[in-house]
């Protein structure tokens, strides 16, 4: 039989797992339990459309049993199965979802738990084992394959025998070595204590033949070994848990689980909610920006679940676009499992959900500012553009939810500020929220342009990226306070007898400006003289609405 190599990127990857990069090993028990939770659920979505298929709860369970003779550890599953195809096509590429556009090897040499984020949770099988054999009958099949490799080199896939549907997975485990035993992945304890740490929400039972003593039957203190079937997971969903019961690691375990981040998350969000519409959900704001964030491919959503079965894996409907980068569940039981996607983006309770998710998200990052402003910044870092574009977006619609929020650098101390912060310190004659744009803090304070005005001793406001004053353009004001550019034309705190003076000298020099004007022919609109400069000769300023930076940026935009 040809063996098959494994496409090229899958080889590389695989040969990292192989190599240890991942800080713990375990996580492979953990990653092979998910497969066989989603086979299971596969199964019970396709009971919902095919009357020919009854799904009996009590059929479905993960098996997991240790073989110390044969060093081989087995994950058996009663779930959806693969045909020929599928085995080729799931465990023939690596990493499938084609994120393999790893962000820089170094993050993951850190020992970052990655597996799986890219659809590679298969494969840290390979960790522990020496070779992976598959056993698996589609519930589309009659016939069993078998797929089998030994690593890097490839696989091979062969009809095999199985009487039931599902799969089976053996893993060979490897041989000790000076700095690693494999043995442990053998032990009862170990194993159980692995599936209670990172699957035991999983809603079907794990089962595992444990050895318990017993008291011999008919005798007083006599004590036998007898092996027993147990279910070594809770299988309550973590959302269904009391909040109290819960600790920040359990959030976090949770989110690596689900594979919503690299990082920790920054805050977790846990909600019950009983009122016109019921629900549960977890949201988290991660720390980092996730390496595809800000691009096309970049897709919102959080999970959606009816009565704990997942129906949908990214609902888009569920986040508004500024708020994309929220990852977690929402779990309803007013929501029909079979809804359809088109039918979801109308259901009058998603909507609900939503509009709630929004206002709770919106709270918790103004509580965070209020409370925490370093987490907050460190957020803000990551994610501000975006709340900024959500200002801009929909000419303006979310600004009043998102204004608050938004903090921009102050000619004030070297940090951030809030809108708020600016306007509640502003002097009583300050007539307008002065801003500067330009590349950087450092450009910006030695603008010309700004000199007048931190002359008045009036804050600025430092704008060092694009979106900035788009943003404040589409807000218009703050508290009743206009933006105005330190570059426009009128600054309004131009001194009357000051003025009066440059328009004087101004027309005692008219062949002069005139002469500048028709040098500078269509460079300039016109050439002045000005009351705001102080220490600098000349500076530019803008006539209308429009500032120099923004025309920049608007001529850069391909029409
Ligand atoms: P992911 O779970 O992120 O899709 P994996 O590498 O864990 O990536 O698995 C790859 C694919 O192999 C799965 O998407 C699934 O289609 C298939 N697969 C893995 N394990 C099982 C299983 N126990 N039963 C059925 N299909 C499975
Ligand atoms: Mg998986």
């Amino acid at each position: 039989m040809a063996v098959k190599q494994f496409q090229a990127e899958s080889k590389r990857l695989l040969e990292m797992m192989i190599n240890s990069i991942y800080s713990q090993k375990e996580v492979f028990l953990r990653e092979l339990i998910s497969n066989a939770s989603d086979a299971i659920d596969k199964m019970y979505y396709r009971a919902l459309t095919d009357d020919s298929i009854s799904f009996n709860k009590n059929d479905y369970y993960i098996k997991v049993t240790s073989d110390k003779e044969k060093r081989e550890l087995i994950v058996e599953d009663t779930g959806i199965g693969m045909t020929e195809e599928e085995l080729e096509e799931n465990l023939g590429t690596i990493a499938k979802s084609g994120s393999l556009a790893f962000k820089n090897e170094t993050e993951i040499k850190d020992g970052h738990d990655i597996i799986g984020q890219f659809g590679v949770g298969f494969y840290s099988a390979f960790m522990v084992a020496s070779s992976v054999t598959v056993i698996t009958k589609s519930i589309d099949s009659d016939q069993a394959y078998k797929w089998k490799s030994n690593g890097a080199e490839g696989y091979t896939i062969e009809p095999a025998t199985k009487e039931t549907t599902g799969t089976k997975i053996i893993l060979k485990l490897r041989e000790n070595t000076e700095d690693e035993t494999y043995d442990d992945f053998l032990e009862e304890h170990r194993l159980q204590s692995i599936i209670k740490k990172y699957s035991d929400f999983i809603r079907y039972p794990i089962k595992m033949d444990v050895t318990v003593r017993k008291k011999k039957e008919g005798t007083e203190d006599e004590y036998e070994e007898v092996i027993e079937e147990q279910t070594i997971n809770s299988m309550v969903p973590i959302w269904r848990k009391n909040k109290n019961e819960l600790k920040k690691e359990d959030y976090e375990a949770f989110y690596a689980e689900k594979h919503y981040g690299f990082d920790k998350p920054l805050k977790h969000i846990h909600l019950s909610v009983d009122g016109a519409v019921r629900y549960q959900a977890i949201l988290y704001i991660p720390e980092k920006t996730p390496f595809d964030y800000y691009t096309q491919e970049y897709e919102k959503g959080l999970e959606l679940y009816s009565n704990s079965v997942l129906i949908m894996d990214k609902c888009p409907d569920l986040l508004p676009d500024y708020f994309s980068f929220v990852k977690g569940l929402v779990d309803s039981e007013d929501l029909s499992l079979n809804i359809s996607r088109e039918m979801l983006q109308h259901d009058r309770q998603l909507q609900l959900i939503a509009k709630n998710i929004k206002n709770k998200i919106k709270s918790e990052l103004k509580t965070m500012l209020k409370k925490e402003r370093e987490t907050y910044e460190k957020f803000y870092e990551s994610f501000g553009r975006q709340l900024k574009f959500g200002v801009q977006m929909d000419f303006g619609a979310n600004k009043d939810d998102l204004k608050d929020l938004l903090l921009f650098y102050s000619s004030k101390e070297k940090k951030m500020v809030t809108l708020d912060e600016y306007v509640s310190r502003m002097p009583e004659d300050q007539k307008y929220i002065y801003y500067a744009t330009g590349d950087s803090y450092e450009r910006i304070e030695k603008l010309p342009q700004t000199e007048m005005v931190l002359d008045k001793g009036y804050e600025i406001l430092y704008f060092t990226e694009d979106i900035d004053e788009f943003a404040v353009k589409t807000l218009m004001t703050y508290k009743d306070k206009q933006f105005k550019s330190v570059a426009s034309g009128d600054l309004g705190i131009e001194d009357e007898k000051e003025t009066e003076d440059v328009k004087a000298e101004e027309k005692e020099n008219e062949t002069l400006f005139k002469t500048m004007k028709d040098v500078l022919k269509d460079k300039v609109v016109n050439v002045r003289a000005s009351t705001r400069l102080k220490s600098h000769p000349v500076c530019l300023t803008a006539e209308g609405e429009v500032s120099i930076e923004m025309e920049k940026v608007l001529q850069a935009m391909p029409n």
